[in-house]
């Protein structure tokens, strides 16, 4: 940054004094006053900032609370023994509380974004200008910051908050505004496209014309980013319970074929709008459990996002081929999974599920009698059935299939049937037993 965009930057700062804001002691975490006052204290500056300070000024209750010091960390140490120091070149103090973690990072003057947001051992290609410039001031640490809304900074010594970009009128505004010249920004760090649609669909705000304008055309930048970095990132839009807000601006910035370009593709594809309600629905499917605070998996997600084109080059196999519509099945997905891998490393423990999400399929559609009832006991059956539900509200199913596990799990008294239905379920699994052997078509190749 120049001293000029430095200087114009300065001449915007604004100090709210403690009767003029909404920010009160009562809705910041105890753990995070007291490292607060513990730097204050000991003749530290230091400042609640970030994410905490914009919910806070929403009246929305923030995620977790993150303190900025021109302490150094080994001084944050030398302060709380409940200290541990993370990082390498970027050192970041955590100060453990049970299970609650207050982050203080030393006011830093770099954009060295890789840095942010506590991942630790980040490497720069230049190492010297990194040292020469690690530290810096706190106007220097907001500047570098993101947007405006992110800039807002709660000055423990006398309760104001200092307000270094304007964020207070974008917040009034409902705007996402990057601090800067945006390309710039984006250049700097392609991920602060994401973020921008992230806190555009959380907060319910829009993207700046200004800053919104660029992403179409900078969107590719988005493919050098380590895949570890965007499978964080994909979690962060996607399992905050406001999924399908963010799928949409996501589609409209041109960001989603970056991260999932074979599903991106699929949308563009003869059965789009079938895909387009699937992909909506599933999404719908996660938000709602988020917001009734039930447990979601990654793994029904990605199974979602993926499965468009899986279905349909596993149609294309069994086409080509003498596979079995398994076998099909398998061959696509392990295509389909592997060039997903190139973008988003999806871990083990979520990718291993996934796929058997969307390896049930083939058996609830083919599985019937005896073999449809063991189904029932896989540990997977139930996110596969409800994969299933979905894909039949979508037209990707048919209706009758998902209809027919429905009931066979009120017979067998594991669906989320009420307690008189379970108590029938004997006598209907008996009637459906010999339905069954009556010769409904079931072709149970095996897998
Ligand atoms: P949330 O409530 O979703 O955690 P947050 O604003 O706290 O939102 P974080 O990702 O936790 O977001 O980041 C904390 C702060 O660090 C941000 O508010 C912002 O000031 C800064 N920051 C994070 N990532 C970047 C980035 N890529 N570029 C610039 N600043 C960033
Ligand atoms: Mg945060």
């Amino acid at each position: 940054m120049t001293e000029q965009e430095l200087d114009d930057l300065r001449a915007r700062i604004r100090v709210i004094p403690r009767e003029e804001h909404r920010i009160s002691r009562k809705d910041i975490s105890d753990n995070a006053l007291k490292v607060l006052y513990r730097l204050k204290n000991a003749g530290f500056e230091a400042y609640l900032v970030g994410g905490g300070v914009r919910d806070l000024s929403l009246g929305r209750e923030p995620k977790d609370f993150d303190v900025v010091t021109d302490a150094r960390p080994e001084d944050v140490r030398d302060l709380f023994r409940n200290c541990r120091l993370i990082g390498r070149r970027f050192r970041l103090a955590h100060v453990h509380f049970g299970r609650e973690i207050i982050e203080v990072a030393t006011f830093r003057a770099l954009h060295d974004p890789e840095s942010v947001d506590a991942e630790g051992d980040v490497e720069m290609e230049d190492g010297r200008i990194l040292r020469d410039n690690v530290y810096g001031s706190v106007e220097e640490d907001a500047f570098r910051r993101d947007f405006t809304i992110n800039s807002l900074y709660y000055n423990i010594a006398d309760f104001s908050v200092v307000d270094f970009a304007n964020g207070l009128d974008d917040l009034d505004e409902g705007r996402v505004r990057l601090i800067g010249d945006p390309a710039t920004r984006y250049r700097e760090d392609p991920v602060r496209m994401l973020r921008a649609a992230r806190f555009a669909a959380k907060l319910g705000f829009r993207i700046d014309a200004d800053t919104g304008a660029p992403i179409p055309e900078m969107a590719g930048l988005l493919d050098h980013i380590p895949q570890a970095r965007l499978f964080d990132e994909i979690m962060k839009l996607f399992m905050a319970g406001v999924a399908t807000e963010t799928y949409a601006i996501l589609r409209r910035y041109g960001l989603f074929s970056h991260l999932f370009p074979q599903a991106d593709e699929a949308l563009d594809g003869d059965k789009g709008e079938v895909w387009d309600v699937f992909i909506l629905r599933a999404l719908e499917n996660t938000d709602r459990r988020v917001n009734e605070g039930k447990p979601v998996t990654p793994a029904f997600l990605f199974a979602a996002l993926l499965w468009p084109s899986v279905s349909e080059r596993a149609e294309e196999f069994a086409q080509d081929t003498e596979v079995s519509p398994a076998q099909a099945l398998q061959e696509a997905m392990a295509e389909v999974v592997e060039r997903q891998l190139e973008r988003v490393a999806i871990p083990k423990r979520f990718s291993i599920p996934m796929r058997e999400i969307m390896l049930l399929q083939s058996r609830l559609e083919r599985f019937r009698g005896k073999r449809a009832r063991r189904l029932l006991g896989h540990p997977r059956f139930r996110a596969a059935y409800d994969f299933l539900l979905i894909r039949a509200a979508a037209g990707d199913a048919p209706q009758e299939l998902a209809d027919t596990w429905t009931r066979m799990q009120d017979a067998d008294g594991t669906g989320e049937a009420d307690g008189a239905a379970a108590a029938e379920a004997p006598r209907r699994r008996k009637r459906r037993r010999r339905r069954g052997k009556s010769g409904r078509a079931s072709p149970e190749t095996p897998e």
